[in-house]
């Protein structure tokens, strides 16, 4: 609608940095990880049925591994501090301070005012993916989850599967909220295992056929005491369609391992973020 000005190529012209100095953050500690990871035993399971959803817990200085098991299936994950609802994933910051799709050494942050890293990505089977030609990469921080209010606003149907769904019923059944009150506590998720990105022309999120299969899986040190829930989506591979019931689905396990007490002997707990909350009031 709006003509260009004539200097329209200078303004595109001008050089994109990155919004945050991420070399300023603390380490990861994926080295000490590393180490702990070659010590740890898993001390329980969890199994995600297919169109559904579980929580699980994880102490902190444990690791959790969400592995494909069956066949092609994505995962969209929930985390909480397990003592406090109010500080959950903030998919909207790590996206920020790293990528649209995370993969080993990445941190999964926490919502303010806590800001503080909930899990550190230690192994991920997929990390050969990289960038494919479409612009897509694994493991998406920037989709949402599949919900019935926008399945019902194109569809008009109501469909009780979706992974907000999912995620709601096994957060009512970890805590015994009431559903309205779970619902609330849901939020934007990480997207395991799912094959994502925005179309080259016109920028919109799209997803393929996930590139998982049975005997993959990523893994996560635990930075704090989790409550996390996954549902299983129901659009499976996500090579299709979601939202309903005509995908093959498979179900998702989750892992939770002990390392050795002495790996972590050096190791403490991230700290809350420490900027005073007073707002300049
Ligand atoms: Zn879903």
């Amino acid at each position: 609608m709006t003509e260009a000005p004539t200097d329209a190529d200078a303004r595109r012209a001008a050089r994109p940095l990155v919004c945050y100095q991420v070399e300023q953050l603390p380490p990861n500690n994926l080295e000490l990880y590393q180490q702990a990871r070659t010590t740890a035993a898993a001390v329980g399971e969890v199994v995600v049925p297919p169109r559904d959803g579980r929580c699980f817990e994880v102490p902190a200085g444990h690791f959790f591994r969400i592995h494909s098991v069956d066949g092609p299936q994505v995962g969209d994950l929930n985390l909480w501090n397990a003592h406090d609802l109010g500080e959950r994933f903030f998919s909207g910051k790590t996206r920020q301070l790293h990528a649209t799709h995370v993969s080993t050494g990445d941190r999964l942050w926490s919502s303010l005012p806590g800001l503080r890293p909930m899990a550190t990505i230690t192994h991920d089977t997929l990390d050969w993916y990289g960038w494919d030609a479409d612009g897509g990469g694994i493991h998406d921080v920037i989709g949402t989850r599949c919900d019935p209010y926008t399945n019902h606003l194109l569809k008009g149907v109501d469909y009780h599967h979706c992974c907000h769904s999912n995620l709601t019923r096994a957060l009512v059944a970890a805590t015994g909220l009431p559903a309205a009150e779970a619902e609330l506590h849901v939020h934007d998720v990480l997207n395991v295992f799912m094959c994502t990105g925005f179309t080259l022309d016109t920028h919109q999120y799209f997803m393929k056929a996930s590139p998982v299969r049975p005997g993959d899986f990523i893994e996560f040190f635990a930075e704090m005491d989790l409550l996390g829930a996954l549902s299983a989506c129901p659009g499976g591979d996500c090579g299709s369609s979601h939202s309903d019931d005509s995908t093959p689905c498979y179900p998702l396990r989750v892992e939770i391992l002990e390392p050795a007490e002495a790996a972590l002997a050096n190791w403490t707990p991230p700290p809350r973020s420490g900027y005073s909350r007073s707002h300049g009031l």
